[in-house]
């Protein structure tokens, strides 16, 4: 098969020939008998996700396996890390194995279980990360994710446990004591509000906490949806020791601030904007971006959380938090990184694909678009501008807080290992 004009990382026109699911050649004027026009798309290596919440076994009536990677193919997705929150917990090597098979069956992307770090995510005892580091599965990342392992001890026994298999523990990093009943960012709209704050201290404590824990154990630790101006400071100083401190921004916190809560064009506290970390400010998103920019933060991660809807049309406080990003993540980062002219789609590639595949250690993934490499291809056209209808996703939930936007942007066709799970903007 060929891709016929494509532009690899916004660059000169080529065609991409595909055999047995491996880039075969690049170049102009390739010919084959089956070919697809690329029509000028960019072309990006297959997107990888390090924080998706897929739900299934549990909450199928928010998301399934099947659902969740349809939703992951339609936003360029070609993997996929599924946290461990699930009912029952992925805390076993029978429930990551039952995830992974699942993904296997319904492979509109590679899905890869993430393992919970303590049985029942309950923070007491350390869960099997052994058993499911030698799984079918082979686990490497390992999260408690939705709740911080807030006891010092266990997260130390924790990073220990992990080297012995080249493991990196996904901190959730949020003192739970002091954000007990936070409904939004502590500050002025949540004083004005009557809102329970939840304040940026309670994530850069753990960050702190964990980054000197990390080093100190000589092990790997990769920070969950840093959201707050100081986290991004401390973060900056830990790599600045060579210490083995990775970490991830979702594309709300690239974009959306506070304020929403109080004013937005659906209305005062409406909980489509309900989300945990919080939003935060303006100061804090511009932070954000610069540590985006600079490498400071690694990647970014969706933190896809789906939910139906009688779970967030409810009062702010009973609301659930999350919020639904895998299908529109390209066109945020376009929106917040490309359009201001903070990173190429180079730097983009690097952040949502090449990376993210390095710390969950996927080989198959990540790969730079040459010969010899798996033909796991983005194909993105950067010149459309698409009104956001969640009507439209292929989520089985519609909680995302761009509904009725117009964001820049479209991912044209997916391709896994060589086949097109997504063409002209369809499911295959
Ligand atoms: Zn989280």
């Amino acid at each position: 098969m060929i891709i016929r004009n494509v532009r690899i990382l916004g660059g000169e026109p080529v065609d991409i020939r595909v055999a047995d699911g491996v880039i075969a050649e690049i170049g102009p004027g390739l010919e084959g008998p089956e070919t697809v026009d690329g029509g000028g798309a960019i072309a990006l290596p297959g997107l990888v996700d390090l924080h998706t919440h897929l739900r299934e076994p549990g909450r199928e009536d928010a998301e399934t396996v099947q659902t969740g990677t349809q939703s992951a193919a339609r936003g360029g997705y070609t993997a996929v890390h599924a946290m461990a929150n699930t009912s029952p917990v992925a805390d076993t090597a029978g429930v990551v194995e039952q995830v992974w098979r699942l993904g296997r069956e319904f492979a509109h992307c590679d899905v890869h279980p993430v393992g919970a770090v303590t049985v029942g995510l309950e923070g007491k005892q350390l869960a099997e990360l052994g058993a499911m580091a030698d799984s079918a599965a082979r686990v490497r990342v390992f999260s408690d994710d939705g709740k911080c392992v807030d006891d010092a001890v266990l997260m130390r026994r924790a990073l220990e446990y992990v080297k012995a298999f080249d493991g990196v523990i996904a901190q959730h990093a949020q003192e739970p004591r002091l954000t007990a009943g936070a409904q939004m960012n502590e500050g002025v709209i949540s004083g004005r509000l009557g809102l329970t704050g939840w304040p940026a201290v309670a994530e850069e404590a753990i960050i702190a906490r964990d980054c000197l824990l990390a080093a100190h154990v000589g092990s790997r630790l990769h920070v969950c949806h840093v959201s707050t101006a100081g986290s991004v400071e401390i973060i900056r100083w830990a790599k600045s020791k060579g210490w083995n401190v990775t970490c991830e921004v979702t594309p709300h916190h690239l974009l959306l601030t506070d304020d929403l809560v109080e004013e937005s064009p659906v209305g005062a506290y409406n909980p489509i904007y309900k989300v945990n970390p919080p939003l935060r400010t303006r100061a804090d998103v511009e932070a954000l971006r610069a540590a985006l920019a600079d490498g400071t933060i690694d990647i970014v991660a969706t933190d896809h959380a789906p939910h139906p809807v009688e779970d967030k049309e409810t009062e702010w406080s009973a609301a659930a938090m999350g919020m639904v990003g895998l299908e529109t993540a390209l066109s945020v980062v376009q929106e917040a990184m490309v359009e201001t002219g903070l990173l190429d789609w180079a730097g983009v590639a690097q952040r949502m694909s090449v990376v993210p595949a390095r710390i969950g250690r996927l080989g198959g993934q990540g790969q730079p678009l040459e010969a010899g490499a798996p033909a796991n291809i983005t194909l993105y056209d950067p010149s459309a501008r698409t009104e956001v209808d969640p009507s439209a996703f292929a989520s089985k939930s519609r909680n995302t807080p761009y509904e009725g936007m117009t964001l820049p942007g479209r991912v044209v066709a997916t391709f896994l290992r060589g086949r097109a799970t997504v063409l002209e903007g369809k499911l295959v």
